[in-house]
């Protein structure tokens, strides 16, 4: 049932304007860090809290990304976010949560279903959709009467969240269509100005966004890939599936912000697809080929000496499975570089490759070449 509240209806919601207008660029962002050994001075913790409970924003680490906070529970800060980040206000967001108690304030009920995901994958890198209670603003859920919830593994996320006592709204901390932050300094580039505070807990662990999985229906949807996959869902739950919008090109995706074109460099990317050295060889030759411009070559530890022209950058090591957590810093080191084309070699057979491959593709524009 909807609520009659005149701000808090769903008709009222999708009356307003799709776009929110920019922030002003105009606050001094306060930069606080968080370190693994000391954890934070209790002072700025206690700043950090003040800001979500005054409605402000506050950029903070996650293990797969670092989150643009504010309080889940105010409609407020929802459109605070949205403007922030340029996000259309129908890309609904995602609520973190410290314990399991506060669940209590976004969902009325947890499916049995839901209830053994939680118990094996929380704290950690699995958003579950579920119905959101009334009070939960349509700001937080893009319009939707589900609500994305996730319990983040990073002491200083859990910190954080904890000394705030609300749930957080918190979004990936850059602007909207750029690659997601893993580092602070890559919020600061996007948000600094506009934000009121950035929590710096070093580089993220995993990198890419969570895995996102619907539980409103009997059997779990997956609506975004990432670092926990379908078989390790299907060994808890049974059954699941994949949303068709992530595999059929007409079907419009059931995640809002899958349909948006995202993580993007400024650079035209390929990837190119097959046997490493005849990828290799391919490439070598289009950068040989593209000399007049400023070619980007996105490489890893094990491939990186072997290209001739261009400008190299290593998205770390396939032996040490380190792709996922530098793919996002690369891609952001070529628009600091000025690439205008970019080559990339393919990630598809790596552990998490569909996870990182769903990232790296949308971010070519679908642009794969089988060679
Ligand atoms: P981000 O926080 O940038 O990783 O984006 C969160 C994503 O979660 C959005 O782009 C949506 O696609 C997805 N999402 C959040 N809430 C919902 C929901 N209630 N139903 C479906 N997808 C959702
Ligand atoms: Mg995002």
């Amino acid at each position: 049932m909807l609520q009659k509240l005149d701000k808090n209806t769903k008709e009222w919601y999708n009356n307003k304007t799709k776009y929110l207008p920019g922030a002003v660029c105009s606050m001094v962002t306060k930069y606080i860090k968080w370190e693994n050994n000391k954890g934070f001075c209790p002072e700025e913790l206690e700043a950090a809290k003040e800001l979500i409970l005054t409605g402000g924003l506050v950029a903070f680490p996650t293990e797969t990304v670092y989150g643009l906070g504010g309080n889940a529970l105010s409609e407020e800060a929802a459109k605070k976010i949205y403007a922030a980040k340029g996000r259309p206000s129908d890309n609904p967001l995602i609520a973190h949560i410290a314990d399991i108690e506060a669940l209590n304030l976004l969902v009325d009920e947890v499916p049995e279903k839901g209830k053994r995901l939680i118990n094996v994958f929380w704290p950690g890198p699995l958003t579950m959709i579920f119905k959101k209670k009334a009070s939960v603003p349509y700001g937080t859920t893009g319009g939707l009467d589900t609500v994305a919830v996730r319990m983040p593994d990073h002491p200083a996320a859990a910190a954080f969240l904890r000394a705030v006592s609300v749930p957080v709204a918190a979004p990936s901390a850059n602007t909207s269509g750029r690659p997601s932050p893993t580092l602070a300094r890559h919020v600061k580039e996007d948000l600094g100005g506009k934000i009121d505070m950035i929590i710096d807990g070093g580089q993220v662990g995993i990198g890419i966004e969570s895995t996102i999985v619907d539980l409103t229906e009997d059997i779990p949807v997956i609506l975004r890939p990432g670092y926990i996959t379908k078989e390790m869902l299907e060994k808890e739950v049974g059954e699941v599936r994949i949303d068709k919008g992530l595999i059929a090109e007409n079907v419009k995706p059931k995640a809002p912000g899958m349909k948006y074109r995202h993580y993007a460099p400024k650079g035209e990317l390929t990837i190119f697809e097959g046997e490493q050295e005849a990828v290799i060889r391919h490439i070598n030759h289009l950068a040989e080929e593209y000399s007049e411009e400023k070619v980007g070559i996105l490489a890893t530890e094990e491939t990186k000496d072997r290209y001739k022209k261009g400008h190299v950058i290593c998205v770390g090591s396939r032996e040490k499975g380190t792709i996922s957590k530098e793919l996002y810093r690369a891609l952001r080191e070529f628009d600091t570089w000025g690439a205008t084309f970019i080559f990339a070699e393919s990630f598809s057979g790596e552990p998490h490759g569909e996870a990182i491959m769903n990232r790296l593709a949308k971010a070519a524009g679908q642009r794969i070449v089988y060679l």
